[in-house]
């Protein structure tokens, strides 16, 4: 038996895709279950949707979910180039092979004949395909109009009526019959292959054992197929995974979702988080767990668990799996480590420590950290409104302070313990007979300017001595305004 080799081979045309990262990772860990390598080759034949830099961006992405390659265009290899541009002239004898062995033939149709046949066929109601008017040219014609410099392309000769098959290792016995497939261009008239000719050249000569790859390539499969036998070269094992969708079933786009890798980094998402939320899309583990490492997948999968249709990437279940790493899987210092990008450049570093368990409950993604934190070491602005709650008069509310301030201001620095401080000004709440839901929303308003926060009184020992009472002072001071 051959090593286990898998491949994404993702097109430079702009973001690094969530689909990317889905393929990766399902790719990276069929590889590595069966101890083999898993590879990144670019497939950037495509000109005209080629956008420079986007090859790093799709590294980056990988190397952030820990979703490393042994060989690829970035770090080489022993089956160099990883780059389809730098392979052209393997493409062009791969072609001129299949021409030779009548597999193949020229097309010197432009893109006006195109188009004329195409419009003809549809107005006779017929499926528009290529009449293979240039299959029939003579030797003699080919070679004058090649020596010409006619624009040309190579196309592949697809038999009539030939069923071609395959045993999917995720859909089963899949099969197709060739009369439903046109003569796929293979060579385009600028001199690159098609993605069928590419990707057939490369998965031989990289020694790709299983090609494991989106459903929407399914009909590309008997072409390939095709194609390797033409060659006589060994056929890969092949695995259609389900296209990932939007929640109202459509294919996920961009419009409907976000789906580049980086904004889901610069939103706070933790990478081990969304990737962990990627494996369960289209496979369940087996005691039907949620939460698991990289390395647990990669012993729990196997195809047999994926599922044809296409999962939803729902947003709403991200935020639930972003925040249980956060709340549970991750150790503080983790967290701590992971929020260090996004805290505000006025964030008190020193705090951190005491900041973060009271809001851990309530991050969802990092980027969370300063709405949930900002009352810390921002004085956020006070309304009169805000401090007087509903049923309450401002006399009331000024009373609340006054009360709660008194009772603060018996506390020393040593002493400015959250458990002590409640429990002294709770009971000075209860003695006078107040509402307790009122008393302590007029303080937490105060303190902190705002309705929710953390604990009232671990945000008051977090804040010091001097900060609670000032903020309590100025509360005052907008009461009696
Ligand atoms: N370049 C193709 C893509 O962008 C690769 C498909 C395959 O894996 O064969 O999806």
């Amino acid at each position: 038996m051959s090593i286990v080799r898998t491949r994404i081979a993702p097109s430079p045309t702009g973001i690094a895709h969530i689909g990317t990262a889905y393929m990766a990772l399902f790719n990276y860990a069929f590889a590595h279950k069966h101890g083999g390598e898993f590879i990144v080759r670019i497939e950037d034949t495509d000109r005209k949707r080629f956008v420079e830099g986007a090859e790093q961006v799709i590294y980056d992405a990988l190397y952030w979910l820990n979703i490393p390659h042994t060989e690829g265009a970035d770090i080489g290899g022993p089956y160099s180039p990883y780059r389809q541009s730098e392979r052209l002239r393997m493409y062009t004898k791969a072609a001129q092979e299949l021409v030779d062995k009548g597999h193949a033939y020229y097309c010197f149709c432009d893109a006006q004949t195109l188009d004329a046949m195409r419009t003809e066929q549809q107005a006779r109601k017929e499926i528009p395909r290529y009449d293979r008017r240039c299959l029939h040219l003579s030797a003699q014609e080919i070679e004058r109009k090649l020596a010409n410099g006619e624009p040309h392309v190579i196309r592949m000769k697809m038999p009539d009526n030939e069923i071609i098959s395959w045993n999917d290792l995720i859909r089963g016995f899949v099969e197709i019959n060739t009369k439903e497939l046109d003569d796929q261009v293979l060579m385009k008239s600028d001199g690159f292959p098609t993605y069928h000719l590419g990707v057939v050249v490369d998965d031989h000569d990289m020694k790709i054992t299983h090609v494991i790859r989106g459903e929407e390539w399914i009909s590309s499969t008997p072409k390939h197929i095709l194609l390797y036998q033409y060659f006589g070269w060994e056929l890969p094992q092949f695995a259609h995974m389900p296209l990932l969708r939007n929640p109202d079933k459509t294919k996920m786009s961009k419009r409907k979702n976000d789906v580049s890798i980086p904004f889901y980094k610069e939103k706070g998402y933790i990478a081990d988080a969304l990737r962990n939320y990627l494996c369960l899309l289209g496979w369940s583990h087996p005691q039907e767990k949620d939460i698991f490492s990289l390395d647990e997948f990669i012993s729990a999968f196997t195809m047999e668990r994926m599922q044809k249709t296409g999962p939803v990437f729902d947003i709403a279940k991200l935020n639930w799996m972003n925040g249980k790493y956060i709340r549970e899987v991750l150790t503080m210092d983790e967290l701590m480590r992971e929020l260090q990008s996004f805290l505000p450049s006025d964030f008190p570093k020193e705090l951190l420590p005491q900041i973060v368990p009271l809001v851990r409950d309530r991050l969802v993604t990092l980027a969370d950290i300063e709405s949930l934190t900002d009352f810390f070491y921002r004085n956020l602005p006070l309304t009169k409104e805000a401090l007087i709650p509903k049923k309450t008069t401002v006399e009331e509310a000024k009373q609340f302070l006054q009360v709660a301030i008194e009772q603060l201001e018996k506390f020393d620095e040593k002493d400015w313990v959250a458990t002590d401080m409640e429990t002294a000004v709770r009971n000075a709440c209860d003695a006078r007979g107040w509402n307790r839901g009122a008393f302590f929303m007029t303080l937490r308003v105060g303190v902190t300017g705002k309705t929710v926060t953390p604990p009232l009184f671990d945000t008051i020992q977090v804040l010091g001595k001097e900060k609670t009472l000032k903020r309590l002072h100025h509360a005052m001071g907008i009461l009696a305004a």
